[in-house]
């Protein structure tokens, strides 16, 4: 059996368009102007700024409803941390701990500042990320992005992972054995980065960061406790879930001023 060490907490402180036949132009356009609307994000979506009838018409909708109850149940690798960040992700590029890595092009670690006062975590790489090797490139990625730029933060100055490091196929949900799988190299993330805050994007993240089944819609707004670390976790909507209910940008908007307010930054 590993045995699991914490470090102390820090305190304080090209054109796409070029070979397409003239006719296809204004669809490009079109194409790109949509882009830029849904990846918008800040205080434009503040609640203040929104018609009342699109307020109350919000609803408090999931990610992805299913739940898959096994997760919680399943026992985690135990862990003995490594010595440092590039140590660890060496170890994740061997892993062949669950099915997943029969179907993986590469593993996805993690990126960001190794210090980082905040630590996001998602849920699982998907094609892009599976491609490229990075965490949150392909458009959800893009909307993270400004979520966290709406609050001041370049993604240089945040460290990004996610609870799986290989995609899963078909970017189905992740099961509960490659959960306990990758379980014991997140929690060596997170005690190496020691950041002063998590903030967890979807259901899949949060639910399994705090081993809760409780929808998102409930996790969100409350300060919680991530057990193994005892670090506070923040809860917020998957960008790739804003991307289809854009309506929802102002709810995740609170929820960035929460981790900005938490952090000490002015959004
Ligand atoms: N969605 C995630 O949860 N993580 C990624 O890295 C990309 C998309």
């Amino acid at each position: 059996m590993g045995v699991v060490l914490w470090r102390p907490r820090k305190v304080g402180g090209g054109d796409s368009s070029a070979n397409l036949p003239v006719t296809s132009m204004p669809l490009v356009a079109e194409l790109q102007a949509t882009r830029l609307e849904d990846d918008s994000f800040g205080p434009m979506h503040d609640a203040d700024a929104q018609p009342p009838d699109r307020v109350s018409m919000a609803p408090f909708l999931e990610f992805d409803t299913a739940y898959d109850d096994g997760l919680a149940s399943a026992a985690p690798v135990p862990v003995e941390l490594a010595a440092d960040l590039r140590t660890l992700r060496t170890q994740v590029s061997g892993c062949t701990r669950c099915e997943l890595h029969q179907s993986r092009t590469q593993t996805v670690f993690g990126s960001g500042d190794e210090s980082a006062r905040l630590l996001v975590i998602g849920e699982a790489p998907g094609a892009d990320e599976d491609a490229q090797g990075e965490p949150f490139v392909g458009r959800a990625g893009t909307l993270l992005n400004a979520m966290l730029l709406g609050i001041g933060l370049a993604r240089e100055q945040v460290y990004i992972a996610n609870i799986l490091k290989c995609r899963p196929p078909r970017n189905r949900d992740p099961q509960a054995t490659e959960v306990a799988s990758c379980t014991s190299y997140l929690q060596q993330q997170i005690a190496l980065v020691a950041p002063e805050l998590i903030l967890a994007v979807g259901r899949i993240a949060a639910q399994n960061l705090l081993n809760v089944a409780t929808p998102i819609g409930k996790l969100r707004g409350s300060t919680h406790t991530h057990a193994a670390s005892g670090l506070p976790v923040l809860v917020t909507y998957h960008p790739a879930y804003l991307l289809r209910s854009p309506v929802e940008k102002r709810r995740a908007w609170q929820d960035l001023k929460r981790v900005a307010a938490r952090l000490g930054l002015a959004p």
